[in-house]
């Protein structure tokens, strides 16, 4: 029985606040464009399938997805392709990198009852810090954990401790707030914190995630708050 106050209110970053898959498919196609209009030979559909397949089979935050690409069209590195293929990349990325709708709001809110806000990514620091800040997010953030801090995945219950150790509070005082079922709400729960499943993510169709709450819009984040505040 939860009989402690909330106190923070923690969030996955990528599909929970920002559409990361969006961004994602934005800027492996100015990629394409870029790369084609460089002198790659093939077909843009095709090729943009083939850069998620390397995705897949690599790592999604993989830096080396348009290198793999070109060699495997051209069997050597053309840097001339590379270079477009990298400016349309991160143009794509640049604009299509927004926090979902009504985040902002949200968070305002959350501020002005007396929370404290903070990130649990899977991200590289690097890449995690770069989002928070391209989405203009990053002023928001008390606190900001990466995959960088503790070398674990969720659902490691490591990233959810740490993040509660630094907050200097109680398991139950913090709100966790994710899209990945068997990740984000696994790995909260198993630390103790109080998890919030977020629908309007990646795993809309999710079905018994196990969270305490499982929410269709982000909005009703505070009446959660509200309710066990109250
Ligand atoms: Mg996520």
């Amino acid at each position: 029985m939860q009989t402690k106050k909330i106190k923070a209110v923690l969030f996955d970053l990528d599909n929970t606040l920002v559409d990361f898959m969006r961004m994602k498919n934005v800027a492996v196609e100015l990629a394409v464009d870029y790369m084609l209009n460089a002198g790659l030979p093939g077909e843009k559909q095709s090729l943009v399938k083939e850069i998620f397949k390397i995705y897949r089979r690599t790592h999604i935050e993989s830096q080396r997805a348009l290198d793999e690409l070109i060699i495997s069209k051209l069997g050597r590195l053309d840097y001339k392709i590379l270079s477009a293929g990298v400016i349309g990349y991160q143009r794509g990325r640049d604009m299509s990198t927004y926090p979902y709708p009504k985040v902002e709001f949200v968070l305002k809110e959350l501020l002005k009852m007396g929370m404290r806000l903070g990130t649990i990514s899977d991200a590289p620091a690097e890449q995690c810090y770069n989002r928070l800040t391209r989405a203009h997010l990053i002023n928001w953030m008390d606190l900001v954990i990466t995959f960088d801090d503790t070398q674990e995945y969720k659902p490691s219950a490591k990233p959810f401790l740490l993040a509660v150790e630094k907050l200097g509070l109680d398991v139950k005082e913090v709100l966790y707030v994710g899209d990945w079922p068997e990740r984000d709400v696994v790995g909260s729960k198993k630390a103790g914190l109080v998890t919030v499943f977020a629908r309007w993510g990646e795993h809309p169709q999710a079905k018994n995630t196990g969270a305490d709450f499982e929410l269709d819009s982000i909005e009703q984040i505070l009446d959660v708050v509200k309710k066990i505040n109250s």
